[in-house]
């Protein structure tokens, strides 16, 4: 891995209008991801994910084969494709969101657990569950603001996307980024500047799903369309629909 320390002068710069250009251009939920270029930055990775919803078909894909991975059972979901659909006849539209946990910078999940069964990896940024140590008491669930965790039905523990830290140790991409027909999600290293993920965001506007919560998800979207039904204005149409057991968004 190339760490930040050696990058060249006119890289850097390159790289940092890159960022202020996405910002300027981005939508109101602009993040950036602040493991990078900090002045004291990590030799260590620290991994996020970007799904470029330009390249996205909502086929469920990387849904499917989460679940395989994993053999998530009947009900569970750890990867999950949202459809946004919203307007009036004739100006409809009809988008895809694919969600998973955002492995925060500030996770709230791992705030509030009272075991120390849920961490954040200093080594690479990826949240972890140890289900020998959690106690199933569901407080990460209530926490997440992204409605990422379950409590798994057959070990009984808090239970969601860990960006495959089985296959990642092994240097393979996780299992939903390798699945990706569309070339939609792109994997990588944010402390290093090479890597394809930060020379993507660098060069477009990304956003994140609810920046307003403070926990710096390390997911990024690009042209992601985060309207909800929440939000919406009065008479105002907006539907999102999903094939969780619960679809209803937090
Ligand atoms: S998305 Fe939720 S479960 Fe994942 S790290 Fe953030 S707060 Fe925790
Ligand atoms: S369910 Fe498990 S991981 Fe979640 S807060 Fe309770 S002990 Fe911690
Ligand atoms: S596999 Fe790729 S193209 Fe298909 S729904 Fe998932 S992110 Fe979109």
């Amino acid at each position: 891995m190339k760490d930040v320390e050696t990058i060249s002068p006119i890289k850097r710069r390159d790289f940092m209008k890159g960022i202020s250009l996405a910002a300027a251009a981005g939508a109101s939920t602009v993040a950036l991801p602040k493991a990078a270029f900090s002045a004291k930055a990590n030799r260590q990775p620290h991994y996020g994910m970007l799904i470029d919803l330009r390249r996205c078909i909502g086929c469920h894909a990387c849904s499917v084969s989460c679940k395989a991975e994993f053999d998530v059972p009947l009900g569970a979901t750890r990867s999950w494709v949202e459809y946004v659909e919203k307007g009036d006849y004739p100006n409809v539209s009809r988008s895809f969101l694919p969600r998973l946990c955002n492995h925060c910078s500030k996770p709230q999940c791992v705030d509030v657990c009272p075991t120390g069964a849920t961490w954040k990896r200093k080594e690479d940024g990826i949240v972890v569950v140890d289900p020998d140590i959690c106690i199933g008491c569901k407080y990460c669930l209530q926490a997440c603001p992204y409605d990422a965790r379950f409590i798994n039905p057959v070990t009984g523990a808090a239970d969601k996307c860990d960006f495959c830290q089985h296959r990642v140790e092994k240097g393979l991409e996780p299992s939903c980024v390798n699945a990706c027909i569309g070339g939609a999600r792109i994997f990588g290293d944010l402390n290093d500047p090479s890597s394809k993920i930060s020379r993507m965001i660098a060069k477009n506007p990304v956003t994140v799903l609810r920046q307003e919560m403070g926990t710096e998800p390390n997911v990024f979207y690009i042209a992601a369309d985060h309207s909800d039904p929440h939000t919406a204005r009065e008479g105002e149409y907006i539907r999102i629909d999903t094939h969780r057991r619960e679809p209803e968004r937090r």
